[in-house]
């Protein structure tokens, strides 16, 4: 299963679509959250904020909820901080490195097991996506340096 963010007029399109189908305008800040995320691939609210310096904090975490909420962003929990928002309907699990914080992408499909038992047998649907693993990668298991 590859990795692959839609490109930046995809995401063009399909942002001033989904806002249209909801009576929303397409903005220049829902415009610049969204190529920001797109070209960060997990970003907190305050990496957004960095990377659209002309947009302040406030706005950026109102466009990113506005975002999520209209279908074209999910987010994960990839540490103790803030939530981190990538784009929706890229459905993959996040492994995460305790020592070094390095993020992997693993298929979704890895979880499926535990997926189908918790639903068999407790009716549970886990929310796979959202779903972050904590570890330690092969360079710091292989003794690399952490700090
Ligand atoms: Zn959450
Ligand atoms: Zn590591
Ligand atoms: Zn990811």
């Amino acid at each position: 299963m590859s990795h692959i963010h839609a490109a930046s007029s995809e995401t063009a399109t399909q942002l001033a679509d989904r806002l249209k189908e909801r009576g929303m305008r397409m903005t220049p800040q829902r415009m610049s959250v969204m190529a920001a995320v797109t070209q960060l691939v997990h970003a907190t609210p305050d990496q957004v904020a960095e990377a659209v310096p002309e947009v302040d904090l406030t706005t950026v975490y109102r466009t990113l909820e506005t975002l999520e909420h209209i279908g074209l962003l999910a987010h994960t929990h990839l540490g103790h901080g803030a939530a981190s928002y990538r784009l929706a309907g890229d459905d993959h699990i996040h492994v995460v490195c305790h020592r070094c914080s390095s993020v992997i992408d693993a298929p979704a499909g890895l979880v499926e097991q535990l997926a189908n038992t918790l639903q068999k047998e407790r009716g549970f649907i886990l929310d796979k996506s959202h779903f972050t693993v904590f570890g330690t990668c092969a360079d710091c298991a292989a003794g690399g340096t952490h700090d």
